[in-house]
C-alpha cells in the first residue's frame, strides 16, 4: 500500500468530514434520511469511502500526466484533462465528477464513457481565467466579471 502525499490526505479528509456531516444529518431529521436512504449508494458513507480511494488512485495517474505539460511552463491549473474509458473503469470519477477538478488541481476534468483503454489527455483550458482562485472557466460570473461564479458568491458572502 503506497502512502498518501499529505495533500491526498487532506482532500479524503475533508470528504470523509462531508460524509459523516451527511450521515448526522440524516440521524436528527427523521423524514429526509427516509428520502436520502432512497438515494442510495450514493449517500452510503462507506461506499463513498471506498470509490474515493480509486479516485485517488486517478489522482496519482494523472499528476503524472501532467508533468510534460508543467515542464512546458504551464502551470497545474491551466491544464483542461480529459479522461475517457469505458463505464466500469470510470465508474468511481463517474461518482466524483464534481470534485475532481480541485482534487486533480486542474480547472476541468471530463470524463467520456466510451470503449477501449483508458486514455488521459491533458490540454490547454483556453477559457477566461479567474482573477481570485487562477482556475480557467468557458465563463465567469455576471458581477464582478472578472471571477468565476464560486468566486463571486463567496465574496457576495464576505461582502453581505
Ligand atoms: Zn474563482
Amino acid at each position: 500500500m503506497e502512502e498518501l502525499d499529505p495533500s491526498a490526505a487532506a482532500a479524503a479528509a475533508a470528504v470523509v468530514g462531508r460524509a459523516r456531516a451527511t450521515a448526522a444529518g440524516t440521524a436528527v431529521d427523521g423524514d429526509r434520511a427516509g428520502e436520502l436512504d432512497r438515494r442510495r449508494p450514493y449517500q452510503d458513507a462507506d461506499g463513498r469511502l471506498t470509490s474515493f480511494a480509486t479516485v485517488l488512485g486517478w489522482r496519482e495517474r494523472v499528476t503524472r500526466e501532467l508533468e510534460p505539460f508543467r515542464a512546458a511552463k504551464h502551470r497545474s491549473l491551466d491544464a483542461r484533462v480529459t479522461i475517457a474509458g469505458s463505464s466500469g473503469e470510470l465508474h468511481a470519477l463517474l461518482e466524483h465528477a464534481e470534485e475532481l477538478a480541485d482534487l486533480f488541481i486542474v480547472s476541468a476534468v471530463d470524463v467520456v464513457e466510451q470503449p477501449g483503454e483508458v486514455t488521459i489527455e491533458v490540454a490547454e483550458h483556453g477559457g477566461h481565467r479567474c482573477g481570485r482562485c487562477w482556475k480557467w472557466f468557458e465563463v465567469l460570473a455576471t458581477a464582478p466579471d472578472d471571477v468565476c461564479e464560486r468566486c463571486a458568491d463567496a465574496l457576495t458572502a464576505l461582502n453581505g
